[in-house]
């Protein structure tokens, strides 16, 4: 046992107790396992050094803090938590055992005040709740900024859209760097998300490919083409493994494998030996009033993103011929419908189909996706509601994964602490914007024309980057209350980001590529930003300067491989033009969700706020469904002589079936 290195350093007391240490055992066949960390480690040393300072101030004590060192109290330990990677690394991530008062403390800045409490004997040991650590009912649990942090100096909003962008000065704090425990704060569908590369994430709205069903010959002429794709939500992605047999096409060499079972191998995932393939598998919720459990099972290049929709289904034009051929089929299946009602008295009728009871059974039955007929009329209808739900689904946006900071937390600037600690300043990991999944971290595609940006911090434009996207990458997702409408008595939010601007730049000799965002040394979830061929990500602002945009000039996520035609089927690759069977031409849309056209062109303009995804999803769905059941109903009581209904809600005035 080493010895405090000064007297008053002395535990009073301790929380600790033994049997709240993990189980280690050696490395073993299991993904992860908890190993004893020795006295010698330096990460022992840094707990040491680092929670001996800390007391050392607060306890006043008239030394050189930075030179104090203190042995954690009786029956704390160290432990090792060592997790298999799915490249087959190992991570290791150091965690404090032994308080009765919690599980663990996952880094130093965790246990610092707990610390103090145990110091501090004005405060009792059997009342937690007075310690001010993350883990107290009176601390904020720490969810936070670990792997996301590093706030800039300065924080007042000038977005993008408004006028010149705002210079922001970084803080030079490298002292914290070593303290913090890898992704601890990351929530793990964002960590997965990010470093698999994954091109589709869960939750989002795409497309995937049908077998064609193509318009009756009657109908030539109108502006329709074959039915290719659906929306649909994605469900589940589970990581698949194949074991190739050696008659396999595949065998032949594991990338061919991979084209096969549909796409790239993800860098972090290589397949394990030769004869087994690794690969996605996405699970697919159909839109249209399926049954809500339905899953239809797809391979990722079948999928496309559901904001390339401008080049299927014959654009804008077909959808509204779709939505024109669903009220048709409507319209004539009400007929006769109602002609099937015949010879019975107005009141039996008003009892058996009134207010639209026969919808359900008639119209929306909750079939599974593979049990829809096959023919033109009944998928059209349900593909005009999908398309509408999608529409609704589009138009909607949340924040999602609140970060929460300890009012100590030294990332943090003196004025957003202020904000954040008043409420006017709230931290998020992720958004759902425009049906697409993103996250902090990540580079996003702006809405903004690369020769609008300011002039004054930027750089001036490379050849050819006009023409191009103009992107941003995350570093903070924050909602602050709008300084500009602060005044008026209601409080204003608005969604606010913080990033790096880039451009596209061609592949040249002093490519300067944008690094993953680090806070002080720490893992930083993204490991590369890709670029299409060809193109690199070029910097725009100062090194030394940041931008804030608000959330209204994001276009969507970029997909720098959308064309590959190794990882979709759908349209030719233009570096593969021979291979051009089956499929089709990329127009200007594809291109601008890779970057190479301005972001303006396939753009998401979410206007409406929601609770959270689901309140999304389930909105759309319902009220898509319920304007088209009211017009049915007026359609069927018209048909059968009925007296138009009195509508209990006031202000509907029922259902336009087109323009999805
Ligand atoms: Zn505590």
């Amino acid at each position: 046992m080493s010895t405090p290195s000064h007297p008053a350093l002395n535990w009073p007391r301790t929380d600790g107790d033994p049997s709240r240490w993990p189980e280690t055992q050696p490395p073993s066949n299991t993904d992860w396992y908890y190993e004893d960390v020795p006295l010698s480690d330096p990460k022992y040393k840094l707990y040491e050094q680092k929670t001996g300072e800390f007391l050392a101030q607060r306890l006043g004590l008239p030394v050189d803090a930075s030179q104090q060192r203190v042995p954690m109290p009786k029956h704390y330990r160290l432990f090792a938590h060592r997790k298999r990677q799915p490249d087959n690394s190992i991570r290791t991530d150091f965690y404090l055992f032994g308080s009765a008062n919690t599980l663990k403390f996952r880094s130093v800045p965790e246990f610092l005040e707990h610390a103090f409490w145990l110091m501090d004997t004005s405060r009792s040991l059997d009342d937690h709740s007075q310690c001010l650590c993350p883990y107290s009912k009176n601390g904020k649990a720490r969810k936070s900024l670990t792997g996301t942090s590093s706030i800039k100096r300065g924080s007042s909003t000038s977005p993008l859209k408004e006028g010149p962008m705002k210079k922001k000065k970084v803080a030079a704090t490298q002292s914290e760097a070593e303290e913090e425990d890898g992704l601890a704060g990351v929530v793990p569908e964002r960590a997965e998300e990010l470093t698999s590369q994954r091109r589709f994430r869960r939750g989002e709205l795409i497309w995937f490919r049908i077998n064609n069903i193509d318009p009756p010959a009657k109908l030539k002429g109108m502006g329709l083409t074959p039915l290719t794709h659906w929306p649909g939500l994605v469900a589940q992605v589970p990581l698949k493994t194949r074991v190739l047999q050696s008659g396999d096409v595949a065998s032949a060499s594991s990338s061919t494998a991979w084209t096969l079972f549909g796409g790239a191998p993800p860098t972090a995932l290589q397949p394990t030996k030769p004869d087994v393939v690794q690969y996605y598998e996405y699970h697919i919720r159909p839109l249209g009033m399926f049954s809500p459990s339905d899953e239809i099972i797809k391979h990722g290049k079948d999928l496309l993103p559901w904001s390339i929709g401008s080049e299927l289904l014959a654009g804008e034009k077909g959808w509204d011929a779709i939505g024109h051929q669903a009220e048709n089929y409507l319209r004539e299946g009400v007929k006769k419908e109602a002609e099937g009602y015949k010879g019975r008295s107005l009141d039996e009728l008003e009892a058996l189909i009134g207010i639209g009871q026969k919808w359900r059974a008639n119209w929306a039955k909750r079939l599974r996706f593979s049990e829809m007929p096959w023919e033109w009329d009944a998928a059209v209808f349900r593909l005009s509601i999908a398309l509408k739900t999608a529409h609704g689904i589009t138009n909607a946006w949340t924040q999602t994964d609140k970060i929460d900071i300890l009012p100590q937390d030294t990332d943090i600037t003196e004025d957003d602490m202020k904000l954040i600690m008043s409420q006017k300043k709230t931290l998020y990991q992720g958004l759902w914007w425009g049906g697409e999944r993103i996250w902090l971290e990540d580079m996003v595609r702006l809405k903004k024309h690369r020769s609008d940006l300011p002039t004054d911090d930027i750089l001036p434009p490379t050849e050819g980057a006009e023409d191009r996207a103009v992107f941003l990458k995350i570093r903070v997702i924050a909602i602050e209350v709008s300084q500009d409408q602060a005044q008026i008595n209601e409080t204003a939010w608005r969604c606010v980001l913080y990033g790096d601007v880039f451009e596209l730049a061609m592949e040249g000799a002093n490519d300067q590529l944008p690094t993953p965002i680090t806070s002080n040394g720490e893992i930083p979830v993204m490991s590369v930003y890709n670029a299409p061929k060809g193109f690199v990500y070029r910097q725009l602002n100062d090194p030394d300067s940041e931008v804030t945009v608000d959330i209204i000039d994001v276009a969507g996520r970029v997909y720098p491989d959308l064309l590959d035609s190794a990882t979709q089927s759908w349209f030719v690759d233009p570096s593969r033009p021979s291979d051009s069977a089956k499929r089709v031409t990329p127009g200007d849309g594809a291109l601008a969700l890779m970057g190479l056209k301005t972001g303006g062109l396939v753009a998401s303009k979410s206007e409406d706020w929601k609770e959270d995804l689901w309140t999304i999803v389930q909105q759309s769905s319902k009220v898509c469904e319920t304007k088209l059941k009211e017009w049915y109903v007026r359609l069927l009581r018209e048909a059968l002589g009925l007296p138009k209904e009195n509508r209990k809600e006031n202000g509907s005035n029922g259902a336009s079936v087109h323009k999805p």
